[in-house]
């Protein structure tokens, strides 16, 4: 296969779920063209870090074996992309890490196993920041992922891969993980939308962990009806994760299409915290524009406040660095991975990790153990949970006031590949609106909001909370609607491929 001819957009999840189910395209040709189009971009865009062609087809000739046999699972055939730290048998699993290079999962996650139950194809491994530690996918030990808007800039992070894939038609759809930000923002980045589920609402069994009590998966998607139709499927309780809450799922699907036509009765918030000084002015224009739509379409907008945001990322880069340096324990060169052999164990364990680790990954360990370690146990890790109660309170306050709340996702649109790279506490300070809703455990969405005038996608996010998924894509579905329908990004609409302008 090469980069020939035009490159034709690819249909939204639902349009190919429906295109399938009348026979008006089979999942061979389908998943064909995708690969076509990964041929043509991904050279590029660095979205995909495994693509499993032959395999791929394979599984999409049997579907549509299966599909012609009568099998009536919803999804028989259809293609999605998968973030690099959610396991699916038999592919690589690396969490663009070179410690986990040539490790293969021995297993299917729970998310992934629901799909394959579903009919999904599984194309390929999107890139992400190495763990998922990163805001712009440059952690990532095989290179950073650009993004389709301009390709100088991040794609975001951590799951810049899966937005990028999305937003260039290299997926119908995909999934990331969401610990602090890291659906969200680059959904935002890249123009597409990016749900992350209340905390427990989707089985984390298999998601490599980063941070245990943040991290949450979800879709990436070009619609928030997409969202729903992937929600739908990955949501509800799962024995192999005790976390995962055992209640009954609700209808997203339908939340999305009884959708009224306007806003009538819905009270959004919106937090005064998150218009403060620091936002560049289009983005602040994006949200104001949104919001005016909003009151137009009969929505009740108050203002509210969140009195303990400034304290949420500090807090939550010690909860997730402290996570963090437990849960990447396990790759000592003797399960896992990478071995770098010595006769001695510690130093086989040193070395090991040395080698495997790159720069943001050690950063973070050594802070979390600092800030587990003895002496100062209490001053950081134990204060930070106590900021995190103050700001789930805050969430809950709030909340009594309004239906959703509507914020910008980041302070800045997609900033240059390397502008921040080399400065941490300015990379972790673009997380400040993405942060509180995993330490408050509720969920939240962003959607494209429109172009600032450089020609980036803005996004608008939306949160409600714990467990009201279907009231937050219904909301979302509708103001989704008011917004400008944004162009195919420059470099997918071009003819074909070659290199970047
Ligand atoms: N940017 C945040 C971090 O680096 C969030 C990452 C994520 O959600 N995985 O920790």
């Amino acid at each position: 296969m090469s980069c020939s001819g035009p490159v034709s957009e690819l249909p939204s999840l639902s349009a190919a779920l429906d295109a399938l189910r009348r026979n008006e395209v089979s999942s061979e040709e389908l998943v064909s063209e995708l690969l076509r189009t990964i041929e043509c971009w991904n050279p590029t865009l660095n979205a995909y870090v495994y693509v499993n062609s032959e395999e791929a087809l394979a599984c999409a000739r049997e579907a549509d074996a299966r599909r012609r046999a009568g099998d009536p699972a919803p999804w028989v055939g259809v293609p999605i992309g998968i973030k690099d730290n959610i396991c699916v048998r038999g592919q690589p699993c690396t969490c663009g890490s070179k410690i986990l290079k040539s490790y293969r999962s021995p297993y299917d996650a729970t998310v992934s196993r629901r799909l394959r139950e579903a009919g999904a194809v599984f194309v390929g491994r999107l890139n992400l920041d190495e763990f998922a530690m990163g805001s712009s996918t440059e952690t990532s030990a095989w290179g950073p992922a650009r993004n389709p808007w301009d390709v100088d800039r991040v794609a975001g992070g951590s799951s810049g891969g899966s937005a990028a894939a999305v937003a260039a038609g290299m997926a119908v759809a995909a999934l990331g993980s969401d610990t602090g930000g890291s659906i969200r923002q680059p959904a935002a980045f890249c123009g597409c939308v990016g749900l992350k589920p209340s905390y427990g609402r989707v089985s984390r069994y298999g998601l490599v962990a980063y941070a245990s009590s943040l991290d949450q998966i979800g879709p990436l998607t070009r619609t928030v009806r997409d969202a729903a139709l992937l929600l739908s499927v990955l949501a509800g309780r799962d024995p192999m994760d005790s976390t995962s809450l055992d209640v009954p799922v609700p209808d997203y699907i339908a939340a999305v299409d009884q959708a009224p036509d306007d806003l009538r009765g819905r009270c959004i918030g919106l937090p005064r915290e998150y218009f403060a000084e620091g936002i560049e002015p289009d983005v602040a224009q994006a949200v104001k524009a949104a919001v005016a739509d909003m009151a137009r379409l009969g929505a009740d907008v108050v203002e509210v406040s969140l009195p303990h945001t400034h304290y949420a990322v500090a807090a939550y880069y010690l909860i997730a660095t402290a996570e963090a340096s437990a849960n990447l324990a396990r790759f000592d060169g003797v399960r896992y991975g990478l071995r770098v052999p010595s006769e001695d164990v510690l130093e086989q364990y040193e070395r090991t990790r040395a080698e495997g680790f790159g720069q943001e990954v050690k950063r973070r360990i050594i802070l979390g153990t600092y800030a587990l370690s003895a002496g100062y146990y209490d001053a950081y890790y134990l204060r930070a949970q106590k900021v995190r109660t103050l700001i789930r309170r805050d969430f809950e306050r709030a909340f009594q006031q309004c239906d959703l709340l509507l914020t910008p996702v980041a302070p800045t649109t997609a900033f240059r590949i390397g502008e921040r790279i080399s400065d941490p506490l300015t990379m972790y300070l673009g997380d400040i609106f993405t942060v509180p809703a995993n330490l408050a455990g509720i969920c939240a969405i962003s959607i494209p909001a429109g172009l600032d005038s450089r020609g980036l996608p803005v996004g608008l996010q939306l949160m409600a909370p714990a467990l009201e998924e279907a009231r937050l894509l219904q909301v979302a579905h509708v103001v989704e609607q008011t917004r400008p329908r944004l162009p195919r990004p420059p470099l997918a609409s071009r003819a074909s491929g070659g290199s970047p302008a």
